[in-house]
């Protein structure tokens, strides 16, 4: 039998990843502006280091992770997420010491053991941002209008930036406290699911996609309601802004996320297009993160994109596939192998030139000029190499003429300018 990949990691095929350069690129190019640097992360970290930071009651830790021992018996986790490796990281090379504020981002693959269907997958991929170091309101609105500036570059209209504060360790708790009395009196209306949340992680309960479950929390207690002073003043001073930058965002009291680590400011943007899935990005303030795995207190506040639901937002349906700028179709032996050489020194300079490698007849070789959708045919037989000379032709106008096989690459760089 054929070997198939795995359910829910998915292959991305030429045609499809030139949209996957463009995101990354665009974001480099982004993120460059606000002073962002690129790091990398492992694959694999200590389970721990998940288990502490996203918290044990969260769905990521309790049921989504690829865990397994290695062959010393250590416990590994492929990363879920990309904030815990990079606090850790930061952390571990001491860069807190080298440089008060660090601004970093990250691209690549996460796993998470989901039910795969349309936006969510097993392998998906991110695209992340953290600023460590700040604790003030500036860095929740730079790095929000990095985020916003990110997809209006690419284009993608109808999103709405939904945020909200979770509070601190001071004021949460107490909140906590009043949604599982609220929901007590309420429990037959939940979920299974969200009745065990009720015990071990109540605000999950927001989140949770079961129409019953929302309505059981229509007159809920709001955590806004609950903050302390100096929460609320964040709050209000990453609001003011927001609204000194001009960028728009609905305040969503009822937003949660699904990682403990967060505190006070929290956001989503949503695109409505998506349909269920309908998060592109999600993120928040971390501002404990750091010492519950173990470190100094470090703040923190970040976002991750999901990329795959990024690329379905995309405009258009143009394609980003790039083609040859030449096809070099030669007929016999001595000059197939001019042609082979004279490939060669315009890819030399800078010219992305295809040749025939089965020795097929002029008209398959046109065809396949065709099917590489190439602007230029250069026509080379052993007529033409005798009087040093080739033909080249337009493929759109249909229009041939002869040239001096030494002029080539001057003429071939001028057709590809007009
Ligand atoms: P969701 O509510 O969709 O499960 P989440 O709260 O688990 O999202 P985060 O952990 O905040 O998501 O990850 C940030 C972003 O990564 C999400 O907004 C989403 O775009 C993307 N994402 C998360 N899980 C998946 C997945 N299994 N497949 C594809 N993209 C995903
Ligand atoms: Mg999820």
């Amino acid at each position: 039998m054929q070997i198939k990949g795995i359910r829910g990691f998915k292959d991305i095929l030429p045609g499809e990843v030139e949209k996957w350069q463009l995101v990354e690129s665009e974001a480099r190019r982004i993120f460059g502006l606000f002073g962002f640097s690129e790091f990398r992360i492992p694959l694999l970290e200590r389970t721990e280091l998940f288990a502490r930071s996203i918290g044990e009651a969260t769905d990521i830790v309790g049921k989504e992770m690829y865990t397994f021992l290695d062959r010393d018996g250590d416990s590994l986790t492929l990363r879920p997420e990309a904030t815990a490796s990079i606090v850790r990281a930061y952390l571990e090379h001491g860069l807190n010491q080298k440089n008060p504020v660090g601004k970093y981002y990250f691209v690549g693959p996460m796993f998470r053991y989901e039910r795969p269907q349309k936006g969510r997958y097993r392998q998906f991929h991110q695209i992340d941002a953290e600023v460590l170091g700040v604790q003030e309101a500036w860095a929740d609105a730079e790095i929000l209008v990095m985020l916003m500036r990110y997809l209006e570059a690419l284009g993608i209209e109808n999103l709405s930036l939904q945020i909200n504060s979770l509070g601190c360790p001071q004021c949460r708790p107490p909140y906590k406290k009043e949604i599982q009395t609220f929901l007590q009196t309420r429990r037959n209306l939940l979920c299974e699911d969200c009745q065990r949340r009720l015990e071990t992680n109540p605000l999950r309960i927001f989140d949770c996609k079961n129409e019953d479950c929302q309505a059981a929390l229509t007159e809920a207690p709001e955590v806004l309601s609950f903050l302390c002073p100096e929460c609320r003043n964040h709050f209000e001073r990453v609001k003011t802004l927001l609204d000194d930058l001009r960028l728009s965002y609905a305040v969503n009291p009822r937003m949660v996320r699904g990682l403990d680590y967060y505190t006070r400011t929290a956001f989503e943007v949503v695109a409505g297009e998506l349909g269920a899935q309908n998060a592109v990005s999600g993120g928040g303030r971390y501002d404990a993160l750091a010492e519950e795995i173990g470190g100094p207190a470090v703040p923190g506040i970040g976002f991750a994109i999901g990329m795959e639901r990024l690329i379905m937002l995309l405009p258009g349906k143009r394609s980003l596939a790039r083609h040859p700028q030449i096809f070099l179709a030669t007929l016999g032996d001595k000059a197939r192998r001019r042609g082979f050489s004279l490939a060669q020194e315009l890819r030399d300079n800078g010219i992305w030139a295809e040749v025939d490698y089965e020795e097929k007849s002029l008209k398959s070789q046109m065809r396949q000029a065709d099917r590489m959708k190439t602007p230029l045919v250069l026509i080379l037989g052993e007529e033409e190499l005798k009087k040093n000379q080739v033909i080249i032709r337009n493929m759109a106008t249909k229009v041939q003429e002869e040239i001096p096989l030494g002029e080539i690459i001057r003429i071939v760089e001028n057709k590809s300018k007009q």
